[in-house]
């Protein structure tokens, strides 16, 4: 990442307030946002719809150990047909839309119709460690209902339900319009308040009454805000105690080496077609993207290291 947008730049803070009955995280994340939007070509609907779970995600990851990872799998019967998201203890998370160009027109509040998009369906969180290791472990998984579609909603039902850690989740991701037309992300960010047992749970209604008479998390991120000002002004009067902040970003595992060591494995005979047929190969990984092409020259050299 460079320097020039030091004031723009995606990060994510880990904070605590009631002396540890409460765990705060905030994050903006418009240009991890925007990448994703970018490269999977979504519709402006989707784009809010991925990015809130993408952000989620991290918010719900933030206390990750090295080596875990965090997966929000939203199955569902709405246009976009599903939206899956991975986070990782560094900060990095990858997602996607199974349909990018589903799209709805703008709800009564003149906002993008999430639900409408997503329908109904159930909401998937599994915890995973030592997996890039090979030490895997048994996975944890918790469900729940989606309940309301508008994604945020759903962070706090399944934390509340599945956890039971009460919550309070804002997700937002606001686009504008290109004198071209052409819609992009101008802001997206969201918090995310979790009353550990024992806390005080009138502090959620507190937090939300303070985000609902607020400015909304993507007008103060364009207005500059940073994750710990996002705090700050859901938290009021409660002081809080920052424990980490750490860039966040849309990174990928895939690479030309993982595609080359796929089509590798496939077997003699279907290569064997693919490289008369084809001439070649490609592949499209679906968390970024990427599409990986391996020409006539690389499948002679697979076989011919076979023989
Ligand atoms: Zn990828």
């Amino acid at each position: 990442m460079t320097g020039e947008q030091n004031t723009n730049f995606d990060s994510l803070v880990r904070a605590t307030a009631a002396d540890g009955g409460v765990r705060c995280m905030a994050a903006v994340t418009t240009m991890l946002v925007a990448e994703a939007v970018s490269r999977h070509q979504t519709s402006p609907t989707v784009a809010a719809a991925l990015g809130r779970t993408l952000t989620g995600a991290l918010l719900l990851g933030a206390g990750l150990k090295e080596l875990d990872r965090l997966t929000v799998q939203i199955v569902c019967d709405g246009p976009v047909g599903g939206i899956t998201a991975e986070a990782n203890a560094r900060g990095q998370v990858r997602g996607y839309a199974r349909n990018p160009a589903a799209n709805s027109e703008l709800n009564g509040n003149g906002k993008f119709d999430v639900s409408s998009v997503v329908g109904n369906g159930m909401f998937y969180v599994t915890h995973e460690s030592g997996y890039e290791i090979g030490l895997y472990t048994d996975p944890y998984r918790g469900s729940v209902p989606i309940v309301s579609g508008e994604i945020g909603e759903d962070f706090a039902y399944y934390l509340a339900k599945s956890e039971q850690i009460p919550s309070a989740v804002t997700l937002g991701v606001y686009m504008r319009a290109r004198p071209t037309g052409e819609m992009f992300v101008e802001a997206a960010g969201g918090l995310m308040i979790q009353v550990m047992p024992g806390a005080d749970e009138r502090i959620i209604e507190a937090v939300e009454d303070a985000i609902g008479r607020g400015p909304h998390t993507t007008t103060l991120i364009r207005e500059g805000a940073r994750p710990v000002d996002m705090l700050r002004a859901a938290l009021g009067d409660l002081s809080f105690e920052v424990l980490e902040e750490k860039p966040v970003s849309f990174a990928c595992t895939c690479s030309h080496e993982r595609a080359l060591s796929l089509i590798s494995s496939i077997d003699r005979t279907e290569l064997e077609t693919i490289l008369r047929e084809d001439k070649g190969a490609a592949m499209t990984c679906h968390f970024c993207n990427e599409t990986y092409r391996l020409d006539e020259a690389a499948l002679e050299g697979i076989l011919a290291m076979r023989s």
